[in-house]
């Protein structure tokens, strides 16, 4: 099949050309005497005409035709359209596939529920903002690869059948058939391949991979995603920062021609808290939390716990109705806060069910304070926790930051969020803690003996790469010294037997020499999701599952047959 040109990158230096086009018929109109047809293919739309309809066969929306015809200019030309400013006068037309109606119109607007788009994904493809969605996916993945060739980087493949690790996640399990009753489980991510690639002195790898989580899914997040991932020796958390924001300007400048300004903003992951609310603060906007606790140690009011925090929102105590604030207190109760308190500030005074509780004087205090002007509002809570506080009170602001309409999709805004803690405390279990990245992360050199005595104290070289208040990707420094790493693994709660048994095949390797290493990875998912300036993963996917981690496509996942449970010895039970 010879086509002379894409339909989409047709201009007036074409005109006087015989061109011959393939592709979908995206919309005909017959005004009688006159007929156009829409022709799409891959680069975009061009217009076919004729005064003479009855001389071609009769075509109808996503028919596949090839198409002849003389470039010609438009009188008046379609703005619209980047090949407006032509159209083709048609000399023949032949059909090559025939189509049936289709569920949905195929246009960049369309107003078919996700479901039905999802099943009939092939249609939805067609529309051309998921082309370029998808054109710019590739985008990120080639300059991924060609930053690090270019720095001595080199991409490795690494397992995707593993041994089942506690790792952070739940495992997907895949049944083995030679090893009845033996699982292996799909890689969280390639975390403990690329260290033992360092260990065996790769020193600089790459990987564009394929990684599993078996989670509750959300708007930005699928059961299967990709990551960006790198690991590097002998490399400090700055040379490794340094060389990754290098990868990020190039990255924004190649695929939507943005200019990044180096080096990032670092932030201390308790500042962000602390300021923000957050470890991944969109910093956009202000709307800071401000520690309130001197102005309003209440005088009846018993409930207070050791931090008490706050936010003013401006300008919105008119419309702060007292169902407003039970909604504010719903979404703080999600992060583990009993509720908020809110004063609004309303011509010249405050107002609010807890002014009982403060005197005349700490009122005035609180104005003055925190410098509140008319329509003000304060949103405030308290806890013992300073977790607590600052993650509930952070949904809040983040709430606000959309809701007033402070953040704009097409503004950036990135920086790295450093010095996290090596854990999280378990509530409720004193000793115990979870990793707050994942249990390789080197502590830092000076927080070592902190291990001993004050672990929760411990920072971490652990960086997180945080753009419009997403996590865009993370990484840490790697213990590289087997007796740490078991202390750490110990601190997590297991046991001997448990390290011996998951990471023991692990950890005996970094007795034979291990170097310094550490890496990160990105999520390549996100880095589309924000460079398209779409908040729905599905949207940068070719083929998503759904939030019941469904494909609507294929109807993945179902049942199989008895036979083939039969070979793997496996029983379900009903
Ligand atoms: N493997 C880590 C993750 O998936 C990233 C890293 O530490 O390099 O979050």
């Amino acid at each position: 099949m010879e086509r002379t040109h894409f339909n989409g990158t047709l201009r007036l230096e074409n005109v006087g050309e015989e061109v011959t086009l393939l592709g979908w018929v995206a919309n005909r109109r017959n005004l009688g005497s006159l007929l156009f047809i829409d022709l799409r293919d891959t680069t975009g739309i061009v217009q076919l005409r004729t005064s003479e309809p009855e001389k071609f066969p009769d075509v109808r929306n996503e028919y596949v035709i090839e198409a002849k015809g003389t470039v010609v200019k438009k009188d008046q030309p379609n703005k619209a359209l980047p090949t407006g400013d032509i159209e083709i006068a048609l000399s023949s037309i032949k059909v090559i596939s025939k189509a049936e109606t289709t569920p949905f119109i195929i246009a960049d607007k369309s107003d078919a529920l996700e479901d039905t788009r999802l099943k009939y994904r092939y249609l939805d493809l067609r529309r051309p903002i998921l082309q370029k969605n998808l054109r710019l996916r590739a985008k990120i993945a080639k300059v991924w690869r060609e930053y690090l060739d270019e720095r001595g980087f080199t991409e490795i493949e690494t397992p995707i059948l593993n041994l089942s690790s506690p790792e952070g996640a739940r495992d997907y399990l895949v049944p083995s058939r030679v090893h009845p009753g033996a699982f292996y489980a799909l890689p969280q991510s390639p975390q403990l391949w690329k260290q033992l690639l360092m260990l065996g002195g790769m020193e600089r790898y790459y990987q564009v991979a394929k990684c599993f989580r078996d989670e509750d899914l959300r708007a930005d997040r699928q059961p299967e995603f990709t990551q960006l991932d790198a690991e590097m020796s002998f490399m400090d958390q700055d040379q490794v920062l340094s060389l990754m924001e290098g990868f990020l300007k190039r990255l924004f400048k190649e695929t939507i021609d943005v200019d990044i300004e180096l080096p990032l903003r670092r932030m201390k992951y308790w500042d962000a808290m602390d300021i923000y609310g957050s470890d991944k603060p969109d910093t956009r906007f202000d709307l800071k939390l401000q520690d309130i606790k001197s102005y309003m140690t209440p005088t009846e009011f018993g409930g207070f716990g050791a931090y008490v925090k706050g936010i003013v929102v401006p300008g919105v105590a008119a419309e702060t109705s007292r169902k407003v604030i039970d909604s504010l207190s719903e979404e703080a109760r999600k992060y583990r806060l009993k509720g908020v308190f809110v004063l609004k500030f309303l011509n010249g005074a405050l107002e609010g069910s807890f002014l009982k509780f403060l005197t005349p004087e700490q009122q005035k205090g609180l104005v003055e304070g925190l410098g509140l002007k008319d329509g003000d509002i304060l949103v405030f809570a308290s806890h013992d926790d300073r977790r607590v506080i600052d993650f509930g009170l952070g949904a809040i602001r983040s709430l606000y930051g959309r809701q007033l309409g402070y953040v704009r999709p097409d503004t950036y805004d990135l920086l790295w969020v450093v010095d996290f803690p090596m854990f999280d405390p378990v509530e409720g279990q004193p000793g115990l803690y979870s990793a707050e990245h994942h249990p390789f992360t080197r502590p830092r050199d000076e927080d070592l003996p902190l291990l001993d005595t004050n672990p929760e104290e411990a920072l971490a070289y652990a960086y997180d790469i945080v753009i419009n208040g997403y996590e865009a990707g993370g990484g840490t420094l790697r213990i590289y010294d087997h007796d740490t790493q078991w202390k750490i693994f110990k601190l997590l709660g297991l046991s001997d037997e448990d390290v011996a048994e998951k990471f023991g095949w692990f950890i005996d390797a970094f007795r034979y020499g291990a170097p310094p290493h550490g890496g990160i990875a990105f999520g390549m998912d996100r880095l589309a999701m924000i460079l398209n300036q779409t908040e729905n993963i599905r949207d940068v996917i070719a083929f998503p599952k759904n939030l019941q981690a469904t494909d609507p496509t294929s109807k993945a996942p179902q049942k199989v047959s008895q036979e083939q449970l039969d070979i793997l010895g496996i029983s379900v039970k009903e």
